[in-house]
């Protein structure tokens, strides 16, 4: 969508495209990078229903975003196919904002039955996340055993459905799915699907990151050189999270996304929505400016319009590359959990 004249500009002169929308701080999985059961056990209290923003709320809030300029919309959670009556969602997205690509990230447990109905709706493109094709590694980083066929399934039927390009997104961490990159590469190289695998981030405050857990990018393509030569791609547009590789014999194309040790903090165009309406300008938050409450107390779309382009015009957010400039850790206490804001 075209930004209105006045679409405001942050204050390290970046504007403002991608929105992420949080449906739910709820999951089926629990993976221990991002909601380790000790943490999120079952006396873990999850927002109530009335907390979370309803479809009408969302979609009201997206056609606000529009006028900023928005250009790609992305669900997630949380898990969002936990949410129910998704589709509803996207189908209502769709007619609000009938321009804008429109794209679902989800660990895929529900993607076999739900790809069609989504596609129909009005759903461009899915993100699954799969850290490896080894069945008993899949079943440890999921956090509850969950078979990782359900998953190729879902990635199969969302191709079906021309849900695709699949990026399938794998979280790498040392010493737990590192030695499967290479098989994992092997294993889509040739379909069409993309796989990206992300720098394990220090999110949150309960996934216990520490920086020697994390594998380079560097080494990440270092190893899938094993399979076979990489050539760079250029990002095709500003903003692009992965660094773009193709395999030289033309088999397809993989991504690396660099958050930790070669930052781009410097394109971010991305804002997230949280489930409960609360506005986040960047992964690694502590705070976040409430939405719902303007919206439910009557704000009229010039009021809510001010409020998010004030504070987008106020964001100097750079986490990453602070903490690449960084020998110490930096503090994590109240930061905001990924599983609540979406990643
Ligand atoms: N539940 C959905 C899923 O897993 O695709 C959507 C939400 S999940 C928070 C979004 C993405 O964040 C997933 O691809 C997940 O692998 C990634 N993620 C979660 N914790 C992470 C961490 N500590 N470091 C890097 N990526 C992480
Ligand atoms: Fe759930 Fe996604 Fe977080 Fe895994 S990464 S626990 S699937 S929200
Ligand atoms: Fe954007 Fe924050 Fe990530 Fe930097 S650290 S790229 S500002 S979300």
């Amino acid at each position: 969508m075209n930004p209105s004249a006045d679409a405001p500009v942050d204050r390290l002169g970046r504007r403002f495209a991608d929105l992420r929308i949080s449906v739910t701080d709820r999951c089926n999985f629990r993976c221990p990078y991002c909601m380790p059961r000790e943490i999120f056990g079952p006396g873990y209290e999850f927002l109530p229903r009335d907390a979370i923003l309803s479809f009408e709320e969302i979609v009201r809030l997206a056609a606000i975003f529009g006028r900023m300029g928005l250009r790609k919309l992305r669900l997630t959670g949380g898990e969002p196919t936990v949410r129910a009556e998704l589709s509803t969602l996207v189908r209502m997205l769709r007619e609000t904002l009938p321009e804008i690509d429109i794209a679902l990230t989800t660990n895929g447990s529900r993607l076999a039955s739900l790809a069609e109905p989504l596609k129909a709706a009005g759903l461009d493109r899915v993100t699954v996340s799969l850290d490896s094709i080894d069945p008993e590694i899949c079943r440890e980083m999921n956090g509850v055993d969950f078979p990782h066929e359900r998953v190729l399934e879902g990635i199969e039927a969302a191709a079906a459905a021309g849900l695709g390009p699949i990026k399938i997104n794998a979280v790498v961490k040392r010493g737990v799915n590192d030695e499967g990159i290479v098989d994992m590469a092997r294993h889509f190289r040739g379909t069409g699907h993309i796989v990206r695998f992300i720098e394990y981030m220090d999110v949150g405050a309960t996934n216990g990151w520490k920086l020697d857990e994390v594998v380079p990018a560097r080494e990440i393509i270092e190893r899938l050189e094993q399979v076979e030569g990489l050539e760079a791609v250029q990002a095709a547009y500003t903003g692009e999270v992965a660094r773009r590789w193709r395999w030289s014999d033309g088999s397809g194309e993989i991504g690396v996304i660099t958050s930790v040790t070669q930052p781009f903090c410097g394109d971010c165009t991305r804002a997230r929505l949280s489930a409960e309406g609360s506005l986040y300008t960047c992964l690694f938050a502590s705070v976040g400016h409430d939405l719902r409450g303007p919206l439910r107390e009557g704000a009229d779309d010039e009021e809510l319009y001010q409020r998010i382009a004030g504070v987008w015009t106020v964001r100097e957010d750079r986490y990453s590359e602070l903490r690449a400039a960084m020998t110490d850790d930096l503090p994590r206490l109240g930061r905001v959990e990924m599983s609540h804001i979406g990643g």
